[in-house]
């Protein structure tokens, strides 16, 4: 998409603090960090959110962004700690950028439930 920003980011269009890319995924920093280590994990492809993630491909697209993000904890060294994967779905709950995303929170404790 051409005006999305996070399909802009995956292109190299507009900055971001990249820390890991796949051909699949981007792992990047989020710009407004609500934690220690805040990295905000996308897939190459434009979905605008976890939802429109349909069938086979979908499946495939949801579990290789979920096992990058997986990864990316690792390699930051947030296993031993533990750490936090959201997928803000819908204005409702959050979501403010239309790009599927998951935030990759940790370094810190985290409360449950979220506000
Ligand atoms: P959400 O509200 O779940 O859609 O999350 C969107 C996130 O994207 C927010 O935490 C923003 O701080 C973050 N964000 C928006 N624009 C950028 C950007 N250009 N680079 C990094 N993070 C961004």
């Amino acid at each position: 998409m051409n005006d999305c920003i996070f399909c802009r980011i995956v292109r190299g269009e507009i900055p971001a603090d990249i820390v890991a890319r796949t051909a699949d995924a981007v792992a990047f920093r989020d710009l407004n960090p609500q934690a220690p280590a805040h990295v905000l994990v996308v897939p190459t492809r434009h979905l605008a959110a976890a939802r429109d993630a349909e069938g086979e491909e979908g499946a495939m697209l949801l579990g290789r962004t979920l096992q990058f993000a997986t990864r990316v904890a690792h390699d930051l060294g947030l296993d031993a700690n533990g750490y936090r994967l959201v997928a803000n779905t819908g204005a409702g709950a959050g979501q403010s950028v239309f790009h599927l995303h998951v935030h990759l929170l940790g370094g810190r404790p985290m409360g449950w439930p979220p506000g």
